[in-house]
């Protein structure tokens, strides 16, 4: 079949590269220069997603404060926003957790699998390193943490948890004070650098053939008839703007990953996403002392900020920014992204002081789709041609070639070899 894509972010690339798998041929349609421009630029750089990492559960935005857990919560009264924080209240209890986690594991599971068969098989070398710290502050954070720490058990994750001394014996640089209640430890837990890992997926299908990458076009809409699926091309030109031919691209099925433009691609077809966006930030920091570098990549478990060192630089990542539905196309108030910065920044001086000159650090925002229910929509989307492979919240760095390769597998209509109620549960239907 002829497959056209749209995006070149982790889910975009991922899913071309497991149509071409499947026999396909592909059209990958990025309207900026290159691939993964997009969130998939901004990561920090977590490949699988342990308990820890989920955003719903226990720790994540319990209480609805306005800022709680690491995310600034600016719903006002608007109704989509705050149906959404109801949504997530109902997965804070440990039960509910640990069943939403129980769906998401095969994919997991799935999408390691796969990269490490990519890595193997095209000798793929991204920065790989190994060395996850998640430390907790406080005694109460401690408390909740424990439903995750029992599905790691669960599922046999290897990891250590530590007590606070353990952790400083494992990481010297921590600072002792203020005290903190404890952390755990992934020695097999993977960071990498994705954005350079979509650049080499792409590089790979660009030596194969069977994928062509149309850069620097935007896709302005899909259209759909029984037998073929086809993408406009929003005009590039002021004089072909006068022109009244659309450029257009015919394939016989579309998959949409268009990471946060996905939801109103999909609209003018009727179909909504149980999706909300997010507004994340980073800075990235210059190394001011080199002995100060933590060795693990840190993650404020409770509050969702990973410090990760990337060469000659600290990324620290995480201030969410939770807004009413009709803000997410505007800038963000300068006064929410300070307070977003200055989170990251008490992050950095917390778990890691000395190491970053906070003062010289680039600031980067990126929004990224987060489900309720802490899945992303991979699917089927209204129409036997139209296909959805978007909303990984905070985990689309590898999760994205799970769900690649189960799109190609609903679009060859294959079986999938996930579990049917893995499968049911990230149907972009389901409401
Ligand atoms: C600060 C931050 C830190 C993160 N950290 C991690 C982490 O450690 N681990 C992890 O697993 N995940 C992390 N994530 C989440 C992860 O980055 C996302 O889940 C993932 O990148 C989403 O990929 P995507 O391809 O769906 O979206 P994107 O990367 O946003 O890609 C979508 C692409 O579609 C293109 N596009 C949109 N509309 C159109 C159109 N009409 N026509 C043509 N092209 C279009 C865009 O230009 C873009 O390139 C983080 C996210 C952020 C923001």
């Amino acid at each position: 079949m002829d497959v056209i894509v749209i995006g070149g972010g982790i889910a975009g690339v991922a899913t071309a590269y497991q149509l071409r798998a499947a026999g396909h041929r592909v059209c990958v349609v990025e309207r900026h220069a290159t691939v993964a421009q997009g969130a998939t630029y901004g990561h920090s750089g977590i490949a699988l997603p342990t308990p820890l990492d989920v955003w719903f559960g226990p720790t994540f935005l319990r209480d609805g404060r306005q800022s709680s857990g690491g995310v600034i919560c600016k719903t006002g009264f608007g109704g989509q926003a705050r149906a959404f924080v109801k949504r997530l209240g109902a997965l804070h209890g440990a039960a509910a957790f640990e069943a939403r986690y129980a769906l998401l594991r095969p994919l997991i599971e799935s999408a390691e699998n796969l990269l490490a068969d990519a890595e193997g098989r095209f000798q793929l070398e991204y920065e790989q390193r190994e060395g996850l710290l998640y430390l907790v502050r406080g005694s109460d954070e401690w408390a909740l943490t424990q439903p995750a720490l029992e599905l790691l058990r669960r599922f046999e994750v290897p990891h250590h948890a530590m007590s606070a001394a353990e952790c400083s014996a494992v990481e010297p640089n921590l600072p002792a004070d203020p005290p903190f209640a404890g952390g755990v430890r992934f020695t097999a837990g993977r960071v990498a650098n994705c954005p350079l890992f979509v650049k080499q997926l792409k590089q790979v299908l660009d030596a194969q053939g069977g994928v062509q990458f149309q850069t620097g076009r935007e896709v302005s809409a899909i259209r759909l008839e029984s037998g073929r699926a086809a993408v406009e091309l929003a005009r590039r030109l002021p004089e072909e703007a006068r022109s009244r031919d659309v450029e257009v691209i015919s394939g016989d099925a579309v998959v949409v990953a268009a990471g946060a433009q996905t939801p109103r691609l999909l609209a003018a077809h009727g179909v909504k996403l149980p999706l909300y966006p997010l507004r994340l930030h980073t800075l990235n920091a210059p190394v001011a002392h080199e002995e100060c570098v933590p060795q693990y990549t840190i993650v404020d478990a409770a509050k969702r900020i990973a410090i990760t060192r990337m060469n000659h630089r600290l990324r620290i990542s995480g201030g969410a920014v939770l807004l009413r539905a009709n803000q997410v196309d505007e800038p963000l108030p300068e006064a929410l992204t300070e307070d977003a910065l200055a989170l990251l920044g008490e992050a950095s001086r917390d778990w890691a002081p000395g190491a970053a000159r906070i003062s010289a650090a680039l600031a980067w925002e990126g929004m990224k789709l987060l489900s309720a229910d802490g899945l992303p929509t991979v699917g089927s989307a209204g129409h036997p041609r139209l296909f959805v492979n978007a909303g990984h919240g905070p985990a689309g760095w590898a999760l994205a070639l799970g769900t690649g390769r189960l799109v190609a597998q609903q679009v060859s209509g294959e079986l999938p070899d996930l579990p049917p109620e893995t499968v049911e549960a990230l149907r972009p239907d389901r409401g």
